[in-house]
């Protein structure tokens, strides 16, 4: 049988129909979901542009902000050597605090208690650990600890901690605080002064990734009705040469990478733009001018900058629960979404690609390190059952007069609590030393100085904690949207309390 084009048409649009009742896309696919949000249900999604739609080369990245920031500080009379030293672009991730009292660099569970603490690139031992944050959780006091939240910020890990082993002599007193702001101002200039944008515009191929897949998704997501916009920080000039850059040669429907938005916000100033709700929207015209006027209506092509969340709501008219917002900074873009708006949230997190290799790798390591902890669990309770019986036992023993002709039957009885005492110790230890070995070994592969950056041993890291309370949804890219239908049901794991 013959079949005719529009069978062909008909098949394919069948096809694209067709979604797997029950498949997944591959994990390093997926959108993970913390709480449930039905696509159906949402009308406009807005997209941060710097690591989100604009994924960058990390390695290059790194490579130009250290050396512009290492040319400032030397211009603030730092040593030149900082020109030359070689920079441990693997040491930082993200989530860490920097204690600038101290000058350690911390990861902190859960809780916020220290879980792994650097000087310079210098581990702390557990007791120096122990005596530099006395067993308490770390109050987050911005004077003393800064926290790491973009990807963009861990090239000041990187320098703070070589400038850290450089300086460091037993001799020197270096003051750690004022050494972090000074890298802070620096890293702050070069992102302000064009110092690094002059050089990623001039070269985007060598620091943005060019996905294919950008336009479709964006396109899908058009087609099926939703509305879109761009809220970044970027400034106009940037944020044009970069949309231009990931949507070049896209779709012959779009004639500019503008026409894929409804609305364009830049220099939004997150998080002030969520906080704020006195600030108003300035037209940017094509010359790079500023229109005087005041912007009564947010129109499709233009571009504008500034503004505030009040604002963006009253003009654009979009109830906020009914607001996708993608972002990758967990304070900028996630958190403040979240506490200042209804707006739901789709994080970006790069660093999941690893995370799930290593997951995936360890399947096996994970699980013994699992099984480890509940027959060390099991063990200890049986040690101080077995101590409880002694002690009573003991009791009996010591009392006056107690000699009876049951004593050498006790006697014997706490013999051999006294052995199995022994046993159970050299267990526990047998136990522990494998454990500890398999859990190192593990946190190596996901990474080697700080292990994984959503997790703290068999807890959530505060990075994974503020992930789980505050992105609705999270995944590595924004083309896995491609993955579902605009009507998809996300749904968050049933959540269970410890006796479920
Ligand atoms: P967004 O992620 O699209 O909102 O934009 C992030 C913008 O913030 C980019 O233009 C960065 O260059 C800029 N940026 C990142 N870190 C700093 C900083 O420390 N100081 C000033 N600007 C920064
Ligand atoms: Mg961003």
């Amino acid at each position: 049988m013959v079949r005719r084009d529009s069978d062909h048409q008909q098949l394919a649009l069948l096809a694209d129909l067709a979604v797997p009742i029950e498949g997944q896309p591959p994990p390093r696919s997926r959108i993970y979901c913390n709480r449930n949000l039905r696509l159906d249900q949402i009308d406009m999604v807005g997209f941060d542009m710097d690591y989100t739609l604009a994924l960058y080369k990390q390695a290059e990245m790194d490579r130009l902000s250290i050396e512009a920031t290492a040319k400032k500080l030397v211009a603030k009379g730092y040593p030149d050597t900082l020109l030359s030293m070689t920079y441990r672009t693997n040491f930082p991730i993200r989530g860490l605090l920097v204690d600038k009292r101290l000058g350690n660099v911390l990861k902190t569970d859960r809780y916020r208690y220290v879980k792994k603490a650097f000087h310079g690139t210098r581990e702390l031992t557990s007791d120096e650990r122990r005596q530099a944050y006395q067993l308490k959780r770390v109050r987050p006091d911005p004077r003393r600890y800064h926290s790491i939240d973009s990807l963009f910020a861990l090239s000041e890990v990187t320098v703070f901690c070589a400038v850290v082993d450089a300086l460091d002599t037993p001799l020197s007193q270096v003051d750690y605080g004022q050494l972090f702001d000074d890298v802070r101002t620096c890293i702050d200039e070069a992102h302000r002064d064009g110092s690094l944008k002059e050089i990623i515009t001039s070269d985007l191929a060598r620091y943005v990734e060019h996905d294919p897949d950008l336009a479709p998704t964006l396109h899908k997501l058009r087609s099926a009705g939703k509305r879109l916009f761009l809220l970044t920080n970027s400034e106009p000039y940037y944020t044009d040469a970069v949309m231009g850059f990931l949507l070049q040669g896209g779709l012959p429907e779009y004639p500019s990478w503008k026409s894929y938005f409804d609305i364009i916000i830049t220099s939004a100033s997150k998080p002030g733009f969520f906080m704020r709700n006195d600030l108003s929207f300035e037209e940017v015209q094509s010359n790079g001018q500023l229109q005087p006027q005041r912007v009564k209506e947010l129109q499709r092509g233009r571009i504008y900058r500034g503004g505030c969340l009040a604002e963006f709501e009253k003009l654009s008219g979009e109830p906020g629960d009914s607001v996708l917002y993608v972002g990758d900074h967990i304070y900028g873009d996630v958190l403040r979404a979240k506490k200042e708006s209804a707006w739901r949230t789709l994080m970006i997190i790069q660093e999941l690609t690893d995370e799930l290799t290593a997951m995936e790798k360890l399947t096996t390591e994970i699980a013994r390190v699992d099984k480890l902890e509940r027959r060390l669990t099991a063990l200890q309770d049986g040690l101080r059952e077995r101590q409880t019986m002694l002690k009573a036992l003991q009791k009996v023993l010591d009392e006056p007069g107690a000699h009876s002709e049951r004593t050498v039957e006790r006697q014997a009885a706490r013999l051999r609590l006294r052995r199995g005492i022994d046993r159970i110790r050299v267990q526990i230890k047998a136990v522990e030393g494998e454990h500890a070995e398999l859990e190192a070994s593990v946190e190596r592969a996901f990474h080697p100085f700080w292990g994984s950056a959503l997790k703290a041993a068999s807890e959530l890291s505060s990075f994974g904690e503020q992930v789980e309370r505050y992105a609705c949804l999270y995944t590595d890219r924004v083309t896995n949207l491609m993955q579902y239908t605009a009507g998809h049901y996300f749904r968050g794991p049933r959540h269970r309390m410890a006796h479920e």
